[in-house]
């Protein structure tokens, strides 16, 4: 068996440790003789899965007592769904542009609502944050949305935007628990699970709990009400059983990592060690605003769409996968998430520092 270092943007690469677990228990949890695939979502076994996955994500990210966790499927395509459904009061939403996901995002709204564009980083391919101190917030907007970590150009929000009281909802698909972050400052953060935090699947979303409508519109349905999956503890339907059960083993990894505040550390070296390369040499060079990086996703070029093909090639051969760009931008994307060690990154500049000693 030959594990090699996935840099893949999503499903992403987990923690072997958690793989290790889960393949040991795969025949049989925990002494009931079934593998978690295949027992009801109603046994007892599973009630304490799903709700010591949701512990410890409380614990992790000290969520408020007032916030209601959701394991939900549908990805993070069906939030941007959901949100306009559930949280228009007024049908008034505000959408700030920084990629192609926040595009979707408010592109999906538009069906539903009144979506405004407030901000956008379109007019440099989304190289940047833009400055969101004061944006021409709608006086009758329902929320403010953003996508926190645009996955593909590999931007930040390193300070949120200022809502002027509205509602903040945030996509953190791609930085979920990278870093400690103040809950309270959201009315709703959520994200897929297959970039930082499990298989593919699985949404968590987080949601102050007084936003959570008792009515929407008769035609909504019923499995796209926040408050179905609320009453019900995630449980009204059957989950997406299996990837709760790798989420809820993620969780624990973390907080065995020393949580929160300790990935940051290991992040902030990991993305160090790439973004300092990128800073040095003379073939690599990233495409990000210094001050909007992003910790988790690092897109570089070399200018030269051939050298970008020729590296890709021999960098997938040595053991490095998953490294072109999304094809919305080309060149080549690292990213470099949780599960990702250090010396998987500094493996990387090593092969980088070599490829470009060779090739000029
Ligand atoms: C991957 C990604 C999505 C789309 O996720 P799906 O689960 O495929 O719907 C949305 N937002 C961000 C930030 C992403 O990285």
């Amino acid at each position: 068996m030959k594990r090699i270092y996935n840099f893949s943007a999503g499903p992403a690469v987990l923690p072997e440790e958690v793989l290790r677990e889960a393949a040991e228990e795969m025949l049989d949890y925990k002494g009931c003789g079934m593998s978690v695939m295949e027992m009801s979502h109603r046994s007892k076994e599973f009630e304490s899965i799903i709700h010591e996955a949701e512990q410890d994500l409380r614990d992790l990210l000290s969520i408020p007592a007032n916030y209601k966790v959701l394991f939900l499927q549908g990805g993070a395509h069906l939030q941007f769904s959901m949100l306009p459904l559930n949280l228009a009061k007024n049908g008034v939403a505000d959408y700030i542009i920084t990629g192609h996901w926040a595009k979707r995002a408010y592109t999906e709204a538009k069906k539903f609502v009144k979506a405004n564009a407030i901000a956008s980083s379109e007019d440099k391919t989304f190289s940047y944050i833009p400055d969101c101190s004061d944006l021409p917030i709608s006086e009758d907007a329902d929320y403010v949305y953003i996508c926190e970590n645009n996955t593909i150009y590999g931007t930040k929000f390193h300070t949120l935007p200022n809502t002027k009281g509205k509602t903040l909802v945030a996509d953190v698909s791609s930085c979920f628990l990278s870093e400690p972050m103040d809950v309270s400052k959201y009315g709703v953060i959520y994200g897929g699970a297959q970039k930082n935090i499990g298989p593919a699947g699985v949404v968590v979303a987080i949601i102050r709990e007084d936003l959570i409508p008792d009515e929407v519109a008769p035609t909504v349905p019923t499995m796209l009400q926040f408050k179905t999956h609320a009453d019900n503890d995630s449980l009204y339907n059957t989950p997406p059983c299996y990837g709760i059960y790798i989420c809820g083993k993620v969780f624990k990894w973390l907080k065995k990592q020393g949580g929160l505040a300790a990935m940051r550390t290991i992040n902030e070296k990991k993305a160090a060690i790439l973004y300092n390369y990128l800073d040095s040499s003379r073939m690599f060079h990233g495409t990000v605003e210094k001050a909007s990086r992003s910790l988790m996703n690092v897109p570089f070029v070399t200018g030269d769409a051939d050298i970008d093909a020729k590296f890709i090639k021999e960098a997938t051969a040595a053991g490095f996968a998953n490294l072109k760009g999304h094809r919305s931008v080309g060149g080549m994307r690292a990213s470099i998430y949780n599960a990702m060690p250090v010396e998987g990154v500094q493996a990387l500049v090593d092969f980088m520092t070599r490829f470009e000693a060779e090739n000029s």
